[in-house]
C-alpha cells in the first residue's frame, strides 16, 4: 500500500506499546448497516458460462481506434491517440479500474490505489512531462525537483504511517528486524539506478530479473527470520506475493526507486486516491468518447478491420464496434476467451485483492493520534488500513477507514463466497481494526466492498522487461496496462499507455 519512509521521523522508532485494553474484546456480530459489494464477477462469468448475448438487440458503431479498459493505462492511451478518432470502453460503471473510487453522500474515497510518492529526476521524461501537462506536478528549478501542485493532498510526515507487529508499534515494517541497517545499506547502493517506468532499467541490472529476492538475499548473506517476515509483508503489500514469489529486480526496485533511506519523499494522497490522476486525464481528453458499463466479450478480425462485441450491462444490448486498431488494457488472461485467434505467450499470475471502505461519523475530537497508513503484520491476508482522518484536512461529517486484503491466488474462489455473504468479512476486518486502533466502531454508517479477482500482476522472476507487443501475431492489436510486464504502479501503468506505437 505505501512505500515506506525509512528514515526516522523521530519519537516513534519502536514503542513497546500494545493495546492490551482492546485485546480479547468481543467482536460484535450484529450488522445493521448496509453493505454494498462491487465486483465485475457477474459480468466476467457471462464470458465463461456460455451466456447467449445474441438474444439481445445490437447496434453498430465505428471508430479508428478502440481502447479497451478505462484504468490509468486506458486513459493514457487515450491521450497518446489525441486528435484521432477513438472510443474507450470500460466494463465497470465507473472509470479508474484498480485506481477507482467510491462515494458516500458528499464524500469520495479510494477503492484501490490511493497514493503516489514524489518523482526523482532520473525517472522517464515522457511520464513526467505528461504529469506536468496534466498540471499534477511542476518542476521547481531552484530546488531542482518535481513537486506535486496540489500540496493540500500531501500527507503530513508526522501522521504518515505506523506499523502494528505483534505487541509492538513501529515506524515501518523494517524496524522489526535487527538486520535493518545492513539491509538498508545494501538497498541504498542501488539508489538512482532503478527508474520508473521499468522499461528504462539499465541493462547492467537485468540479470536481477532472473532470480527471486530470497535467492538474492542469500547471495548477500542476509538471511534472517524477521527480515524475511518484514520483506514478505512489504512485497505482498505492493506486489501481491512475498519475497520468494517476486524477482530480485522488483524487490530492489521497491526500496531503491526513490531516496527513501536518506530523504523524506513526499506522499501524495488525495481523498479519491489515484482516481485523482484518472480524473485529470479525463479532463485532458474532454473530446473523448468513453462508454461505461461496456464489457468486451468478443473480438473478430476480418481483413483489416476488427469487429468488437461490447455488452452494455445497463441497456442489455450489444454494440458492435468496428475499428482499424485496438489498444487492449484489460487483463491479458481473459483474451483466450475474448480473442482466441490472437497468438501470444501469456504466463502472468495475478493476485486477488479486496478493499473495504467503512463509512463512520467523524466525531470531531480524537484522543488518540490517527495515522494515514496503518500497516498490520501478522493477520493473514489483512494488510492494513488507511484512515481519512489523517489524510486531508477538510471539514467532513464522515470518516472513512479503508481496509485492504491481499489473497493468495488459490483463494480467488473465496471471493465468490464474500460476494454472496459479505457480513463475515466485514465483521472480521472491523474486529482487526478495533483491536489495533483501540476504538469501537459501533456506529458504522455503511460499508462498501470492492472485490478484484485479478487485481495485480505478480512480478515473478523473468516477468519484467518484456513487451507483449514484440511477440504478438497481430500488428494492429496493441497491448498496454500494468500486466504488459510492468510493475503494478501508477507510472508504469501510465507509461504502458503512452509508450505504444501508433501511426
Ligand atoms: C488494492 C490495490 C491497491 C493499489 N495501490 C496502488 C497505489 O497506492 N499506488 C500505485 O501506484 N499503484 C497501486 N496499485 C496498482 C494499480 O493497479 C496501478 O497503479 C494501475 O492503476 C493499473 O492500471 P491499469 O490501467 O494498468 O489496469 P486496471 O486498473 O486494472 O484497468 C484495467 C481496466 O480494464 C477494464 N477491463 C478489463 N477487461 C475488460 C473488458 N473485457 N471490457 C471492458 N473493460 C475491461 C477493467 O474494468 C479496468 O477498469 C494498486 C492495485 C491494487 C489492486
Amino acid at each position: 500500500m505505501n512505500r515506506r519512509k525509512f528514515i526516522k521521523l523521530g519519537g516513534l522508532a519502536s514503542l513497546p506499546l500494545i493495546l492490551e485494553s482492546c485485546k480479547g474484546k468481543d467482536i460484535s456480530l450484529e450488522s445493521d448497516y448496509p453493505i454494498k459489494v462491487e465486483s465485475l464477477h457477474t459480468i466476467g462469468h457471462k464470458l465463461t458460462s456460455g451466456f447467449d448475448f445474441s438474444r439481445f438487440p445490437t447496434e453498430n458503431l465505428s471508430t479508428e481506434i478502440l481502447i479497451v479498459g478505462g484504468g490509468i493505462a486506458g486513459f493514457s492511451a487515450l491521450t497518446k491517440c489525441k486528435g484521432k478518432d477513438r472510443i474507450l470502453v470500460e466494463a465497470s460503471s465507473k472509470p479508474g479500474g484498480t485506481s477507482s473510487y467510491a462515494t458516500f453522500k458528499e464524500i469520495i474515497f479510494s477503492q484501490g490505489a490511493h497514493y503516489d510518492v514524489e518523482y526523482p529526476n532520473f525517472y522517464g521524461e515522457d511520464v513526467l512531462k505528461h504529469l506536468e501537462e496534466l498540471k499534477i506536478v511542476r518542476f521547481d528549478s531552484i530546488l531542482d525537483k518535481w513537486e506535486f501542485v496540489e500540496k493540500e493532498y500531501l500527507i503530513a510526515p508526522d501522521k504518515e504511517s505506523i506499523t502494528y507487529y505483534e505487541k509492538r508499534i513501529v515506524e515501518d515494517p523494517l524496524n522489526i528486524t535487527e538486520k535493518e541497517k545492513e539491509f538498508s545499506a545494501l538497498m541504498k547502493s542501488y539508489f538512482g539506478k532503478l527508474p520508473l517506468p521499468t522499461r528504462l532499467i539499465p541493462e547492467e541490472l537485468h540479470h536481477l530479473n532472473q532470480i527471486n529476492f530470497k535467492e538474492f538475499l542469500n547471495q548477500k548473506g542476509l538471511n534472517e527470520e524477521l527480515l524475511s517476515k518484514s520483506l514478505d509483508y512489504q512485497f505482498i503489500d505492493d506486489y501481491g506475493e512475498g519475497m520468494e514469489g517476486v524477482s530480485a529486480l522488483a524487490g530492489i526496485h521497491y526500496f531503491a526507486c526513490r531516496p527513501y533511506f536518506d530523504e523524506n519523499p513526499q506522499t501524495f494522497s488525495p481523498p479519491e486516491g489515484n482516481y485523482y490522476f484518472v480524473r485529470k486525464m479525463l479532463q485532458h481528453n474532454h473530446d473523448q468518447q468513453v462508454l461505461l458499463n461496456s464489457f468486451v466479450y468478443k473480438i473478430e478480425k476480418n481483413k483489416n478491420e476488427y469487429q468488437t462485441y461490447v455488452w452494455d450491462e445497463m441497456e442489455e444490448k450489444t454494440r458492435i464496434i468496428s475499428s482499424k486498431k485496438i489498444i487492449y488494457t484489460g487483463k491479458k488472461h481473459a483474451l483466450k476467451f475474448i480473442y482466441p485467434d490472437l497468438q501470444f505467450q501469456h504466463s502472468i499470475d495475478y493476485a486477488p485483492w479486496m478493499v473495504l471502505n467503512f463509512v463512520l461519523p467523524d466525531i470531531g475530537i480524537s484522543f488518540t493520534k490517527n495515522y494515514w497508513q496503518n500497516d498490520v503484520i501478522g493477520e493473514p491476508g489483512f494488510m492494513g488500513f488507511v484512515d481519512s482522518r489523517a489524510q486531508f484536512d477538510v471539514e467532513s461529517s464522515f470518516r472513512n477507514i479503508t481496509a485492504y486484503y491481499c489473497l493468495k491466488k488459490e483463494e480467488r474462489k473465496n471471493l465468490l463466497e464474500i460476494f454472496k455473504d459479505p457480513k463475515a468479512i466485514v465483521e472480521s476486518a472491523r474486529g482487526i481494526i478495533e483491536k489495533y486502533q483501540g476504538i469501537r466502531m459501533n456506529n458504522i454508517i455503511e460499508v462498501q466492498i470492492k472485490l478484484m479477482g485479478h487485481a495485480m500482476p505478480i512480478p515473478r522472476p523473468g516477468y519484467l522487461l518484456q513487451d507483449l507487443n514484440e511477440v504478438k501475431s497481430d500488428p494492429d492489436f496493441i497491448f498496454a496496462g500494468v500486466d504488459n510486464h510492468r510493475l503494478p504502479l501508477l507510472l508504469d501503468a501510465m507509461d504502458s499507455g503512452l509508450h505504444i506505437k501508433i501511426d
